[in-house]
């Protein structure tokens, strides 16, 4: 990489142009630690993330999608699941926070046109950084199909150079552990997905969550669910994907499933304290990590994410 100030200033240029309007984003240092102490449901990266992202230090914070972009972008072959995979990717990292000024300013023509809190948030240079390679993570740098050619790291990035970027990065081969399986049911009416916060364990009254349940080991077993817990025939459904989730050893295969509601599925969800929020409603509220990896990549407007996704409908509305 020859220029590592000019990836710098191309990412933050980047951010400014594709950061979401996210609750934290918005707060004082207080709501950052809370919001990513949910968010990541306290992992070890939490604490880089609030000190930069809250006090502007140059402290580095790697969670999943930072070690996604930092393994990619210099071809890490350790595997991020082992120790000298994770101490690499925190070498990696304090290195590049170390290049990002503390205060940057707002490239856009105009930077008293951008909002408040963007403007706010980019001048505090290092919680930028940090908060743009989660997003690169999040929007672009995906697990199975990463959406290179747009994005700003692309002339840098040694796992696209060498062809497959999407078998980085690396992990060990350790015995498998089973997987505990759910489902998650994304309904939709008029642009609007039906949700609801936790009633029970971590998070009750405050992280938001699809309707789900546990089930089998199967997809079919999924589809059979959606109809016992929604009433919709298997046939409504179709599947969006996987959002595999891992917390230490404990790993869970989230099957998700998204349909199209019709009335009487209206009136029954209503009696549960579910809500029907808009798409952009969705981004801004914390989800647990494999329910907000439903919306990041399957809910995202297709022209956030490059092709992929559910198309918005035509009556979208805030909620
Ligand atoms: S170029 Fe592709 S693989 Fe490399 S960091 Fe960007 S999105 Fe990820």
């Amino acid at each position: 990489m020859d220029d590592r100030a000019e990836v710098v200033r191309q990412l933050l240029r980047w951010f400014e142009r594709r950061a979401r309007d996210l609750p934290w984003r918005r707060g004082d240092p207080h709501a950052v630690w809370a919001a990513e102490t949910m968010l990541q449901q306290t992992q070890a990266a939490t604490a880089g993330a609030a000190a930069s992202i809250a006090f502007n230090e140059p402290a580095p914070a790697v969670d999943g999608n930072v070690s996604r972009v930092l393994a990619r972008l210099h071809a890490v072959s350790e595997p991020a699941d082992s120790a000298a995979g994770r101490r690499r990717l925190w070498e990696l990292a304090a290195e590049w926070i170390r290049l990002v000024p503390a205060s940057h300013e707002p490239q856009a023509e105009d930077p008293e046109a951008l909002p408040a809190w963007k403007r706010r948030m980019l001048r505090r240079g290092r919680g930028a950084w940090n908060q743009a390679l989660m997003e690169l993570g999040a929007l672009a740098c995906q697990p199975a199909a990463p959406a290179c050619a747009e994005y700003p790291l692309a002339p840098a990035c040694l796992a696209r150079t060498q062809g497959a970027p999407e078998k980085l990065p690396a992990r060990s081969r350790r015995a498998k552990t089973a997987a505990r399986q759910a489902a998650a049911f994304v309904l939709e009416r008029r642009g609007r997905f039906l949700v609801r916060t936790r009633s029970e364990g971590f998070g009750a009254g405050t992280l938001w969550e699809f309707p789900n349940c546990e089930i089998e080991q199967t997809t079919e077993a999924a589809f059979a669910a959606a109809a016992r817990v929604l009433g919709l025939p298997p046939a409504a459904w179709r599947k969006l994907g996987l959002a595999s989730h891992s917390v230490t050893v404990r790993r869970a295969a989230l099957h998700a499933l998204h349909a199209r509601a019709a009335e009487p599925i209206r009136r029954r969800v209503r009696r549960d304290g579910f809500r029907w929020l808009a798409r952009r409603r969705l981004a801004e509220l914390a989800f647990s990590a494999p329910h907000r990896r439903i919306i990041d990549t399957w809910l995202m407007p297709v022209q956030e994410r490059a092709g992929f996704g559910i198309p918005p409908s035509p009556k979208q509305g805030n909620a």
